[in-house]
């Protein structure tokens, strides 16, 4: 049976029960929270990518992995185990031997970011070399442009003027970023 069609009956949980509350894979009943004098029960399913849903007669083990339910959608609360995996190399998470980076369809595993980033860190090295920028290409720019890659990097926490010291996000060169405020100001009676 697909997970998706999967329909498990949950004999603990009287069908009465209304309040379920979930932690990752974990869903409880009656959390305290919720203050109605009914027991805390909490269950986990029989398989993961399984969560309690509610019907007429009762509440049941039904799928919640956005892949198994081919809906489309991105940042799914739970994954069952088929796909809990690598959305670039397919690489099982267990198989994984360091913290994956978050992905709105999963997770990319660090060689695969990394491999990426090499080729966008490729790609711009080349565009810069065919463009044949000079210095005068990053003087007093509305943006942060690298100097060596001419990618452009993000100002954040740069604001006020100031030289901060900064790492290019594509091609990791260090580099001094010479900040000047120039602010208009425009004054108006209180309404
Ligand atoms: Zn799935
Ligand atoms: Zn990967
Ligand atoms: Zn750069």
């Amino acid at each position: 049976m697909n997970l998706k069609d999967t329909k498990i009956f949950i004999p603990e949980i009287p069908k009465e029960w209304e309040r379920r509350t979930r932690s990752g894979h974990t869903n409880t009943w009656n959390d305290p929270f919720h203050r109605n004098g009914l027991p805390e029960v909490s269950l986990e399913p029989p398989m993961r990518g399984l969560y309690a849903e509610r019907f007429d007669d009762g509440w049941y083990w039904v799928c919640g992995c956005n892949k198994c339910l081919g809906n489309g959608q991105s940042y799914s609360y739970i994954v069952c185990e088929d796909h809990n995996r690598c959305v670039t190399c397919n690489t099982h998470r267990k198989d994984l031997t360091e913290t994956p980076w978050g992905h709105p369809d999963g997770f990319e595993c660090q060689p695969c970011t990394a491999d990426r980033k090499e080729e966008l860190k490729l790609a711009a090295l080349a565009r810069a070399k065919e463009l044949n920028l000079d210095e005068w290409d990053h003087y007093r720019e509305d943006k942060i442009i690298c100097p060596v890659c001419f990618s452009e990097n993000s100002n954040d926490d740069m604001h006020q003027s100031n030289e901060y010291d900064l790492a290019c996000s594509v091609c990791d060169t260090e580099f001094a970023v010479e900040v000047e405020y120039d602010p208009k100001y425009t004054s108006s009676l209180k309404k």
